[in-house]
């Protein structure tokens, strides 16, 4: 029965084929679609819809870049620097018998590239967290299979497959329209021509028509801004247009973060400083005591060259910010764009849509108003099951000439499906919709039967702009009675009906006549009046509330007629839905306050809805001032800018105003997290520095536009993201001042040292990167995973523009690098005249090692009190962060291993200590965790004396 051998050859040209040929080549079927069986044969013959990824980078440049970095270029330097003085001890003679020739060199080049290795293997792995976490937003298609509507991935498509298209989708492979409805496509990703182009089902194009004029298809990558279609697909994967010319449109962005932009500054910025404090030393260390001590001064200028260099430091911020979004994605933020996670933890604003994001989005509808009075609708959630109520009394919905009316206009002018799925009832499409099916199913009116019988011959689609939608259906093609029946023309039928819903003053403003029982009758002022304050009534109770009318049509309008058609309407009445906040907004947006950072509910749904519910969240206090989409219309920028200060609710907006709002923030320098899900939001998700998709309702084109995705849709989900955003922030902040305090210590500390002991360097250029490396980048690691600290959501946010080395970090840094150098070279002092004394034992060189030791095990100690920048480490619970202590541990094992393992030693050119001289070592370690615990004492007392 499979007849996939048959299926066409890839070369057919689609275009040009009858559609009804075009099915019949594809073994397809406009109803029913493919059946499982074909489905996974195709699979099977077509492989998956995927195009392959040729962007991003290579392994090979990926390696190429780690090499670019100039501190790596100064370590070779140094490297080949140190490689001819070792020649030319070697041609002297001068070398000890146990030493290896060019050991340093080799250790340096080593290590260089293993840096480079190192920094390569977590590039390539953060890239490829961020491919998966792309592929996790992977887009859904709407298809019919078996007869029946689902929504699968769009990798699963296969030639025969019956897509439908809606405004905001991406369109997931090359296709021929079956049926269109104001279908159009924005076709810039393919023919660079940014208009969209209005679709036909015109059979009349000739072979050689170019792209751009193709009418009757539709191409993989494309966007669909306007109406709906059905596509009978012809092509997928690599086999489509857009797969033949091999764009990457799947590219992954991994533009360098602002964090990593600030890192390369500040590497420049160490080099120039080592090469200055190098050529300092060695011009004033020959003018001071004269050219023989010039190998001297070198050595301590190429082992100054490298201890100023971070590096472990580049390898450390690549993975914490991979972590960053590991931690927000297990929170449903996914992040789409790296710089996010960064900026994130630096919002001041969000502004939020009001359904789906504060609310749950679960329609159901309370109550009906027709014309003749409130009904109430009981029942629970999608169940179709449920009594239509007038005071309190259940009533026969058939012997209501309005209601049934009204249920028609619920069920024709909707594109949602109720159905069962795994024993439960769930909406597919919009739930405003779903909710609006659910309520009529609840009645006697069969839906099968009336959207089959009355065909949709044109529609007039929603759109936050719109704000309501029209469909058309043919009365004379209809055969059955039972669906003419409920018509509320069923005495005078026209060919045509229109339906109309929408936003309720819209659709008023267009009715003038209102059904009562069998006719329509004028509409009278007082009536008009009368609907309005009903209308305002329901919202300032947080109801969701939809207008329906309806027209006779004798002729068809056309699809750029609906200005026309939409009036002279006949008034239905009101739809009111319940549309809960979710429980745990309440929470996030206190959180938000205590965190500085501002929530702002902008929404199309009625200002009275939109002040309800934000009361309700604590978003707005009771009679906060709303400002309309229409206000906003009138308004110039300085009286925006001036409102913008301080109104937090902005109702019955349309998409262009969203981008407004976002200008009007971010003049007044607040960085902006802005939710969006409709195609026309992407200007305003582009613009705001943060822009987030929903995950769920959210259109392809929104999503493609955002730095972040909500998996779940929730408001709280951003509250959560931004905290962690902050996180990330402090943990990066926190090992940068643990780091760079260190090199710091060893410059200084390497730099005093011909002044204070005479015989030559306290520290080798290898011991040296073995701290930088080792001893400050695994301690480091474990920083960067350090827990949230109690208040990170309880301070303003901080400024994105300030210096990392804001608020203390430069001094802090400064002042322990001083501390480190004090203690180390007071330990240097003291090891040299104790190693020194006549009558020890053991090699005169031991106190080189002694102050190895010593930077290494105070830095540990370093590394355990900067877990908190408030609390003492006493009052830190160790396990909460595990890491920390295992790093610590596992570092002063190796640095002991470097001591008393024989090769070690060899290598890294130490010397044996006795316990007396560890235990030495040890102590003047400690006072590192002695100092910094100190300084938190004296901030606690210092600021508590300054608040009383
Ligand atoms: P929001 O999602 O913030 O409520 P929308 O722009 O989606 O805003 O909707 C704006 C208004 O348009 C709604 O308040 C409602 O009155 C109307 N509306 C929403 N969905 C539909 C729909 N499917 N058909 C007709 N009108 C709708
Ligand atoms: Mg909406």
């Amino acid at each position: 029965m499979l007849m996939t051998a048959s299926l066409p050859h890839e070369a057919t040209v689609w275009h040009t084929v009858p559609i009804d040929k075009a099915i019949e080549l594809l073994n397809s079927d406009r109803t029913q679609g493919l059946t499982s069986e074909e489905v996974a044969e195709r699979q099977r013959e077509f492989g998956l819809n995927e195009l392959e990824e040729t962007g991003g980078r290579t392994a090979f440049i990926i390696l190429l870049d780690q090499f670019k970095n100039v501190m790596l270029i100064m370590l070779i330097a140094v490297a080949i620097i140190s490689g001819i003085m070792d020649l030319m001890d070697l041609r002297a003679g001068t070398v000890a018998s146990n030493d290896i020739p060019f050991k340093d060199t080799i250790a340096i080049l080593a290590i260089v590239f293993l840096n480079g290795l190192l920094g390569y293997m977590q590039e390539s792995r953060a890239e490829k967290a961020l491919a998966a976490l792309k592929n996790l937003s992977s887009p859904k298609v709407r298809v019919n299979r078996n007869g029946k509507i689902l929504e699968i991935d769009s990798k699963e498509l296969v030639p025969g497959d019956i897509m439908m298209l809606e405004a905001g989708v991406q369109i997931a492979a090359d296709g021929r329209l079956l049926d269109v409805a104001n279908l159009q496509v924005r076709e810039a990703a393919l023919t660079g021509e940014a208009q969209a182009v209005n679709k036909r089902l015109n059979t009349d194009l000739d072979e050689d028509t170019p792209l751009g004029d193709r009418r009757n298809t539709v191409f993989q990558g494309t966007e669909v801004v306007n109406g709906r279609g059905t596509v009978l697909v012809t092509n997928t994967g690599m086999k489509t247009e857009i797969g033949k010319i091999a764009t990457m449109l799947q590219s992954v962005e991994s533009e360098p973060t602002p964090l990593q932009q600030r890192m390369d500054h500040l590497s420049k910025a160490l080099v120039t400083g080592a090469l200055s404090l190098v050529a300092i030393v060695i011009v004033g260390g020959v003018i001071v005591s004269g050219w023989e001590r010039l190998r001297e001064l070198v050595e301590v200028s190429l082992s100054m060259a490298v201890a100023v260099v971070p590096e472990g430091l580049p390898a450390v911020i690549t993975v914490t910010l991979a972590i960053g979004t590991q931690r927000m994605v297990r929170r449903h933020a996914l992040i789409r764009k790296l710089p996010a996670v960064e900026t994130l933890g630096s919002v001041t604003t969000i502004c939020s849509d009001k359904t789906g994001t504060l609310t749950q989005n679960k329609m159901v509808v309370q109550a009906i108003h027709p014309p003749s009075g409130s009904v109430q609708l009981t029942g629970q959630g999608y169940v179709p099951e449920g009594d239509f109520l007038r005071d309190g009394e259940p009533i026969t919905v058939s012997n209501h000439r309005e209601i049934e009316a009204l249920m028609a206009g619920c069920l024709l002018c909707n594109d949602a499906v109720l159905q069962k799925e795994e024993g439960e009832w769930a909406i597919l499409g919009d739930p405003t919709e779903g909710a609006l099916v659910v309520a009529a199913a609840k009645t006697h009116i069969d839906r099968h039967l009336l959207t089959a019988e009355l065909e949709r011959v044109q529609e007039f689609s929603f759109s936050s702009e719109r704000k309501r939608m029209s469909v058309i259906v043919d009365t004379a093609a209809s055969k059955k009675d039972e669906a003419i029946a409920i018509l509320p023309t069923r005495d005078h039928l026209t060919p045509y009906l229109l339906f109309c819903k929408g936003s309720p003053e819209l659709v008023l403003e267009r009715c003038d006549r209102v059904l009562i029982g069998e006719r329509p009758q004028p509409l009278t002022d007082e009536q008009r009046q009368q609907i309005v304050e009903q209308n305002n009534q329901l919202a300032s109770k947080g109801l969701r509330v939809l207008g329906f009318s309806y027209k006779s049509l004798e002729i068809l309008p056309d699809a750029n007629e609906e200005d026309q058609a939409e009036q002279g309407m006949v008034w239905l009445g009101l739809v009111d839905m319940l549309d809960a906040p979710r429980p745990e907004v309440r929470d996030a947006v206190a959180r938000c306050r205590s965190a500085g950072i501002r929530p702002i509910m902008i929404t199309g749904d009625h200002q009275l809805t939109a002040r309800a519910i934000a009361e309700d969240l604590g978003i707005a206090e009771a009679g906060d001032t709303v400002i309309t989409g229409r206000e906003l219309e009138h308004m110039e920028n300085a009286e925006l800018d001036e409102s913008v200060r301080r109104v937090c609710i902005y109702a019955r907006v349309a998409p262009e105003h969203k981008l407004r709002i976002v200008q009007s923030l971010q003049r007044q320098g607040k960085i902006v997290a802005m939710t969006g899900d409709g195609v026309n939001d992407a200007p305003a998700l582009k613009q705001a520095d943060i822009g987030i998709a929903m995950g769920i309702t959210g259109t392809d084109v929104s999503k493609e536009a955002s730095d972040t995705v909500l998996l779940d849709d929730n408001f709280a989900t951003i509250v959560a993201a931004v905290e962690e955003g902050r996180v990330v922030y402090t943990n990066v902040r926190r090992f940068i001042k643990y780091i760079l305090g260190s090199n710091i210590g060893e410059v200084l500390t390497i730099a005093v040292s011909p002044l204070l002991v005479s015989g030559g360097v306290p520290l080798t250029p290898l011991q040296i990167l073995w701290m930088n490396l080792v001893t400050d980048g695994l301690p480091a690691l474990a920083l960067a995973v350090e827990p949230a600290e109690p208040n990170v959501m309880a301070r303003p946010p901080h400024d994105p523009k300030e210096s990392i080395f804001a608020r203390g970090l430069g001094a802090y840094m400064v002042r322990i690098g001083i501390v480190l150098a004090i203690i180390a070279t007071s330990l240097m002092v003291f090891a040299y005249w104790y190693t020194n004394q006549p009558d020890t034992v053991g090699s005169p060189g031991r106190w080189r090692t002694m102050v190895f030791t010593t930077l290494c095990v105070a830095q540990m100690g370093h590394a355990l009190a900067i877990r908190s920048n408030t609390q003492l480490t006493l009052e830190l619970n160790p396990l909460s962060n595990p890491y920390v202590i295992a790093a610590v541990t596992l570092t002063t094992l190796l640095q002991l291993a470097l001591i008393y393992v024989e090769p070690l030693r060899n290598f890294f050119g130490t010397e044996v200590l006795n316990s007396t001289e560890l235990l030495i070592c040890i102590g003047f370690s400690s006072l590192m965790f002695v100092w910094v615990e100190l300084e938190k004492i004296f901030l606690r007392f210092y600021f508590r004396n300054k608040r009383s």
